[in-house]
């Protein structure tokens, strides 16, 4: 007979690790919550029966609002699992627990899985199990999914619940409730419905879904009548209000006093003793900015902490690959000009195929050290003190440290940042948080600031990249607090995140993480990059001249791209890097760019590669002519507005259709294309104007 176990938990209690210890799949373990929003399933591996396993969407309770909250509902309600590992996270007793008194509320067997109790056992402190469990009238198992402890036990115990029966526990301890409770508990019983318990609960407290099932419609005007009139005895019709403060009196009398904490009064654990000094009211801001810029220096510094000729490891690296590189392609011109290819043919592949994705390429590792750091400061908890302080800041504005989180994703992928959006609450934020996400510099757009970076600010290309990022961060909040302010005006949503404890994270994780953002950028690298850039190569290479339609000079104005960037360019030339007669080309590379970022590099690649001179091929196959034209074409401030141009203007088309469907409104989503365009356009016209006024 096979078995259907679900995890149930608060985001980030560890339901994802302990499903990949108990299965043995690789999903994604994450730290943000809503990162799980699918469901997963996997098979028990230790088993000789077959027990299947699902990995729910974290939630915080059983009466749903967000999205995910209402997957997670439904699956246990509908789908009926033979028991529920409810994962509670020890070190947040009290709020792992509310969700906990609701599960109780069904017929389900339940065991309660007591996890990071390294943790708990780490800080010194004590649970007192046997009474717990006596408490709760379940069995609680302690373990520490990261580490692997106590999983075998928990198992052994859910498979033992999931045999015998049991039924809804009533923890409210308040007479005339409970009588209203059992009134309607009697009312529904008469269909026969299970969990007469925890429906009674809900339909007390006029839960709009559950109110809403047609098993229920009969018994609609009994219940409104068992509700006025509690009503009147408690002098309240709050009936949400006055069970949750029931649930939270239930859980301080009863619960968390058997998690105890062992230290001294007003001793902190050194978590607590960190966060003073990382969270602090001052200090908190400079210190998490002063976090990112380390990120950015070891990432694109030419001299590591100043230090003459000392590359950073994310240039060290992209060194390595340019060699790579431009070996493959040296290697590949000899063989083709030995085998008697056309100079066209060798022009097409080296300059349109190697130049293209090559110049992409080159800065993979470079990212993929980038990706590591920023895992690191996620894994480790720090991220998550990032949004707790930005909240603290931006509340005053109207704005919520909650989309702070799918923010920060943004920096990783635009997409993944908007999906992540769905645990924002309320509509409003939402379309807010989702218009401010490809501010948050994705990693495709870097090699943008590495390549301009690299080549005209060579000793400050840390602190460049990182005024780009910082520059996107503003651009951000000051339009948040503009549209929080006009469109979107409303009250700013309560912002309950719980602040992990800080731990080293593991190398696994970590690589597994930074791979996770990677993965997209190295596939696209190798498909869809190569095809368009060959595109691009032709684009570039054929166009109209005296003898019509043809082969022209090679990235001249007479070829397609030529005359189309041309015919835009004078709505570009304000900004500083669309002037002269190579001016078009920086303007296809932004709209390429609309493919993915990745494009914006690749297609200056080909565009400013030399191509053919006369009948003979000239190749640049170590970008030193991209670097070096670059350098002569761009001034310094034209080289920033570019830059801000591309961080702020209409992502890549992937972003666009998420960012359309999940705003499901045609409306909103030509007024937030439009935001993007307009916000770019002034914001590099501004940077353009001011830097050229500062005399560069
Ligand atoms: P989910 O959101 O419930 O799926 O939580 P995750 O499985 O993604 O875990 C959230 C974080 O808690 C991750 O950083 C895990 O490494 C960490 N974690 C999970 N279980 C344990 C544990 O038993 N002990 C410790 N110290 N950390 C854990
Ligand atoms: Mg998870």
């Amino acid at each position: 007979m096979s078995l259907k176990f679900a995890l149930v938990g608060n985001p980030n209690c560890g339901k994802t690790t302990l499903f990949n210890e108990l299965t043995g799949s690789n999903a994604y373990v994450g730290n943000w919550p809503g990162v799980t929003i699918e469901r997963k399933e996997g098979k028990y591996k230790n088993q000789d029966q077959d027990i299947n396993i699902i990995d729910l969407p974290g939630i915080y309770s059983l009466s749903p609002y967000t999205p995910e909250e209402i997957i997670a509902r439904n699956y246990i309600m509908e789908e009926a699992p033979d028991a529920i590992i409810n994962i509670v996270d020890a070190t947040n007793p009290e709020r792992n627990l509310y969700l906990t008194t609701q599960i109780l509320e069904t017929d389900y067997p339940v065991v309660i899985a007591l996890n990071m109790i390294d943790q708990v056992e780490k800080s010194g402190d004590k649970v007192n199990l046997e009474a717990l469990s006596e408490v709760l009238g379940v069995p609680v198992v302690p373990i520490s999914a990261l580490k692997g402890k106590g999983i075998t036990k928990l198992m052994e115990a859910a498979i033992k619940v999931s045999g015998k029966r049991r039924q809804g526990k009533n923890i409210f301890n308040h007479p005339d409730l409970n009588h209203s409770i059992a009134a309607i508990q009697e009312v529904v019983l008469t269909s026969g419905i299970a969990h007469p318990l925890f429906y009674a609960v809900k339909l007390l407290e006029s839960d709009p879904m559950v109110l809403g099932k047609n098993s229920f419609a009969p018994f609609i005007k009994q219940i409104k009548e068992i509700q006025d009139k509690a009503a009147k005895a408690y002098g309240s019709d709050d009936f949400e209000a006055i069970i949750a403060s029931l649930r939270y009196d239930y859980l301080s009398t009863y619960c968390t006093p058997l998690i105890k904490k062992d230290r001294e009064d007003g001793a902190l654990s050194t978590s607590d003793k960190i966060d003073r000094v990382l969270t602090h009211r001052i200090f908190g801001i400079p210190l998490f900015l002063l976090a990112m810029l380390l990120v950015f220096h070891l990432t694109f510094a030419t001299n590591l902490f100043g230090l003459e000729g000392i590359p950073g490891p994310g240039v060290f690296l992209q060194g390595l690959m340019k060699s790579l590189i431009s070996a493959i392609a040296s290697g590949l011109t000899f063989a083709l000009q030995a085998g008697g290819a056309s100079p066209w043919l060798i022009a097409l592949v080296i300059d349109g195929i190697i130049g293209g994705v090559g110049a992409v390429a080159s800065f993979i590792p470079q990212i993929g050290i980038m990706f590591l750091f920023l895992s690191i400061m996620e894994d480790s908890g720090y991220m998550s003190r990032g949004a707790f302080i930005m909240d603290r800041a931006l509340r005053k504005f109207g704005l919520s440290g909650k989309s702070f989180i799918p923010m920060i994703m943004g920096f990783g992928c635009g997409v993944t940042g908007i999906l992540a959006t769905r645990t924002l609450e309320c509509e409003k934020d939402r379309r807010i948080t989702a218009m401010l996400i490809p501010f948050m510099s994705c990693g495709a757009k870097a090699p943008i600031y590495a390549l301009f970076a690299g080549v005209l600010f060579a000793d400050h290309a840390g602190l460049m990249t990182f005024s780009i990022y910082l520059i996107g961060i503003i651009a951000a909040i000051i339009s948040g607090i503009i549209l929080k302010n006009t469109v979107f005006r409303g009250k700013v949503s309560p912002f309950v995140m719980e602040l992990p404890t800080y731990h080293f994270p593991q190398a696994k994780t970590l690589l597994k993480h930074a791979w996770e953002k990677l993965k997209g950028f190295v596939v696209r690298a190798g498909t869809i990059l190569i095809l368009a850039t060959i595109v691009i190569w032709f684009l570039s290479n054929f166009g109209i001249d005296s003898g019509g339609f043809g082969m022209v000079d090679a990235n001249s104005q007479k070829s397609v791209l030529g005359i189309i960037g041309s015919a835009i360019q004078p709505l570009f030339v304000p900004l500083g890097f669309a002037a002269g007669d190579q001016g078009w080309k920086a303007i296809i590379a932004i709209l390429t760019g609309l493919v993915g970022k990745e494009m914006v590099v690749s297609t200056m690649g080909v565009l400013y590669s030399p191509g053919i001179n006369g009948n003979e091929y000239a190749s640049d196959t170590t970008g030193t002519v991209l670097a070096s034209t670059v350098a002569g074409i761009f001034s310094p401030a034209a080289a920033l507005a570019f830059m801000a141009f591309n961080l702020l203007t209409i992502p890549c088309i992937s972003s666009v259709a998420v960012m359309r469907s999940e705003m499901n409104s045609n409306k909103w989503s030509i007024f937030i294309i439009a935001f993007w365009l307009i916000t770019s356009w002034v914001v590099s016209f501004l940077i353009y104007q001011v830097v050229t006024m500062m005399g560069f």
